[in-house]
């Protein structure tokens, strides 16, 4: 494991994970559903958006931070079984920041925000999911699979 596959947190900066997909990448021809894994987290201007790199080359996702906090999906924010929303969209400041991002294993990331609430995990999977990129909101509409 390289030092870089072990460091967990990032506070400031961006965080590389170029090790991360390695395995897959070898694999790509698989059937298996690999797991996303993105190639660098970054925190831009001051955690009022924060960016996902899925691919190597390209596909940039950019996350304003609140989009994240309300797609939080802990059991405060989203009612356990019934999937009912308990988050009040209005309760969020508009300027809300993303203060801290750290990884969670290997297959998510949680964020500390700037209105205390930190108890959300984000797996990547759910992540590039919710991509805002034109592509994937493209892609979403044609399936039909937005909400
Ligand atoms: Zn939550
Ligand atoms: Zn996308």
């Amino acid at each position: 494991m390289t030092e870089e596959a072990k460091r967990t947190s990032c506070e400031g900066g961006s965080l590389l994970r170029k090790s991360g997909s390695e395995a897959a990448r070898g694999a790509s021809v698989s059937a298996f559903k690999k797991i996303p894994v993105p190639y660098v987290i970054e925190r831009v201007d001051d955690g009022r958006e924060i960016t996902f790199q899925w691919e190597e080359q390209g596909h940039v996702g950019r996350y304003p931070a609140r989009y994240l906090r309300l797609a939080c999906q802990c059991a405060a924010c989203v009612e356990e079984g019934s999937g009912r929303q308990l988050l009040d969209p209005d309760a969020i400041p508009e300027d809300i920041r993303a203060l801290s991002v750290r990884l969670v294993g290997q297959y998510a990331v949680y964020f500390g925000w700037s209105d205390g609430h930190s108890t959300g995990i984000y797996p990547y999977e759910f992540l590039l999911g919710i991509c805002p990129c034109p592509e994937c909101t493209a892609r979403r509409e044609r399936e039909g699979t937005s909400e």
